[in-house]
């Protein structure tokens, strides 16, 4: 029974990738615990794969799965976890932002009988402006949304069997791990650590790309916008309500005054404003239920030298099928 999973999503780095192996390794060995290492290659168009694949002919604790093309790190983290059979499972970045180092720690408060240790960053070296945006993102997102995301407290954690099992067990296409993390429940604990810049090659989140996974997070875990929308028609309707009611009885009480576009216009031009944000909205809404009832998979592989996994724990309406494949 393999004690310790290491889960880790990489898409073109074959700049770090070695190092980052290495550094993986000098980390895992002197716990005197059996590992395994899962890399998931996402479609990268260097030489990433090519590595890993050497990895994994060179020692037999590791595996790797590679996609079809580039389905981003939720997938990836996906069928990593798929892979794995370790009583804890500890989440990785390729670029050593995750430092390796605090595995070590992370098990010992496992075995404290934690079934989720996360740990978390602190912001130190980040722009000030992606700083400022990312704190804002969070403060509105505790409001709005059903689970507990914490700011800084990212994918870089350790998961108990249990957690692996339950976070498997959802089944939708969209997923915002963050959100399926706090999820599951289980008693978690965290602790911070320094943030560090990326070692070689560059981060994958363009400005457009952090607003989607963004708008991800907010409106995955929740329907509280549509109600949101609702509230917002419900008071324009009574706000529009009372000022009729005034506009009519200062006609009967002063006569006909001489009808003016302002009024007119800003109420049309506020109204279609609000329309189109609720229509928006709801398509959001749409598309999120027409994407999840295509029930496509999660991902395609390309390559594995994946063993055939263990059959899942039955999930309600999970098919043990989307792209865990084994090798042809
Ligand atoms: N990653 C991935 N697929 C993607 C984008 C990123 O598997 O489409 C991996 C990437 O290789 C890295 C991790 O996800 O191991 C975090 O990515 P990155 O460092 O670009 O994000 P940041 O640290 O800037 O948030
Ligand atoms: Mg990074």
């Amino acid at each position: 029974m393999v004690h310790l999973s290491v889960v880790v999503p990489c898409f073109n780095e074959a700049e770090v990738i070695d190092a980052f192996h290495t550094a993986l390794l000098s980390v895992l060995e002197p716990t005197g615990q059996t590992f395994e290492i899962c890399y998931v290659d996402d479609g990268s168009s260097d030489s990433t794969l090519g590595r890993l694949r050497q990895f994994a002919t060179d020692d037999p604790r590791v595996r790797f799965t590679s996609f079809s093309r580039n389905f981003g790190k939720e997938p990836a983290m996906l069928a990593g976890l798929r892979m794995t059979a370790g009583d804890a499972v500890v989440l990785l970045d390729a670029d050593l932002q995750h430092p390796p180092e605090l595995i070590p720690r992370m098990l010992e408060l496992h075995s404290s009988g934690y079934d989720q240790v996360i740990a978390q960053r602190d912001r130190t070296g980040e722009g000030a402006v992606r700083s400022a945006l990312s704190r804002a993102y969070y403060r509105l997102v505790r409001r709005c949304m059903d689970v507990e995301v914490v700011d800084g407290a990212g994918d870089f954690r350790l998961l108990s069997r249990r957690a692996v099992d339950s976070v498997l067990s959802l089944p939708e296409t969209n997923r915002f791990s963050k959100g399926i993390f706090s999820w599951i429940g289980f008693d978690s604990i965290s602790f911070t650590y320094q943030n560090v810049e990326r070692v070689a090659g560059e981060s994958k989140w363009g400005g457009r790309r952090l607003l989607n996974y963004g708008v991800d997070g907010l409106l995955s875990f929740n329907s509280r916008p549509l109600r949101l929308a609702i509230h917002t028609g419900l008071c324009l309707f009574l706000s529009g309500c009372l000022y009729a009611g005034w506009i009519i009885v200062n006609d009967v009480i002063n006569g006909v005054d001489t009808p003016g576009y302002t009024t007119l216009l800003t109420t049309i031009v506020a109204l279609c404003g609000i329309q189109l944000a609720t229509l928006g909205v709801i398509g959001e809404y749409v598309g999120r239920i027409y994407h999840e009832s295509k029930r496509r998979p999660h991902y395609v592989v390309r390559e594995t030298d994946n063993r055939p996994a263990a059959p899942l724990p039955a999930g309600p309406g999970l098919e043990p099928t989307t792209g865990s494949q084994p090798a042809p």
